[in-house]
């Protein structure tokens, strides 16, 4: 198979099998993120996708799902896009679901029929790093886009049947603009129909603007507590009928339909605010590596 490290999947998505479309990142430029440093951007060539649907179809002829790496391989263009996914679905024709992570970016150079076409061979399913709703805070962590694009792409997944994931990042906004992040995320996916909302908790890595700004005094991280709260409030202006799942380093099982278990989830973290052990959380957030 021709992987280059990282191999990121989506763990909620079937792990088996993955298939690398592009390499890298075409942005890697969020501030927090190092996933893809010092991986530059690539397309695969086609000869080594048909390579590794050969491998894959020695061990799994009748593969339902497929997951589509890296980062984002609806950046390439539609008339790019389009032959790979042709030719995963002759390999693999009893496919009904192909998965793949991507930036909100990656939608706007491509219609709805395009979209409708792309969905019809397979892609049905992909997740967005949305991160925040809140045009400030892309700003301030250099996501590459505004509220409004972000409105306009998820609209049109929506007109062309795709399902989608939007994530919200907890804490990526800093102390001070903590409340406007919780608030203004949550006004954003509520105008939008997310098959699922997934949350993950900011950790400051090692090599990240982010961390180097925390250090000079310029970003205030979030202290486990205040994280808490955060989520907390988003989650009660949350209003879409969606999934839900998150990351979140005291382990509270939060997964499920959403809007049926809402309350629960604010009692879960309001609990969870009032008596967790928050130097254990944050011991917990310090071990990670990696997003
Ligand atoms: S968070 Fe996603 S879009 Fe941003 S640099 Fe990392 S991989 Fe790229």
């Amino acid at each position: 198979m021709h992987f280059t490290e990282p191999v990121y999947r989506n763990p909620y998505w079937p792990t088996f099998p993955l298939i690398q479309i592009t390499q890298g990142c075409t942005h890697n430029k969020c501030k927090f993120c190092t996933m893809y440093k010092g991986v530059p951007f690539r397309m695969q060539p086609l000869e080594w996708i048909e390579e590794d649907l050969r491998e894959i179809c020695a061990i799994q002829p009748h593969a339902k799902t497929i997951q589509l790496l890296s980062a984002n391989p609806m950046a390439l263009s539609y008339d790019r896009l389009m032959p790979r996914l042709e030719l995963i679905k002759r390999y693999l024709p009893e496919l009904e679901h192909m998965y793949t992570a991507t930036r909100v970016t990656d939608i706007s150079n491509k219609s709805v029929e395009q979209l409708r076409d792309l969905r019809e061979v397979g892609l049905n399913e992909i997740s967005l790093g949305v991160e925040s709703g809140d045009d400030w805070t892309l700003r301030r962590i250099n996501k590459g886009y505004t509220s409004q694009d972000i409105l306009e792409q998820c609209h049109k997944l929506e007109e062309a049947g795709i399902a989608y994931w939007m994530t919200f990042l907890n804490g990526v906004a800093g102390r001070e603009h903590s409340h406007d992040h919780a608030v203004n995320s949550a006004k954003v996916f509520n105008q939008c129909r997310p098959m699922l909302v997934g949350t993950g908790g900011l950790t400051l890595f090692e090599g990240t603007p982010l961390l180097d700004e925390a250090r000079r005094g310029e970003f205030t991280p979030l202290t486990e507590r205040e994280l808490m709260e955060e989520l907390k409030t988003f989650v009660e202006l949350l209003t879409c009928d969606c999934e839900f799942n998150t990351h979140h380093t005291s382990s509270m099982n939060l997964s499920g339909p959403f809007l049926p278990r809402k309350q629960q989830i604010l009692e879960s973290l309001q609990y969870g605010i009032g008596h967790f052990d928050m130097d254990e959380m944050a011991r917990r957030r310090q071990s990670k590596r990696t997003l």
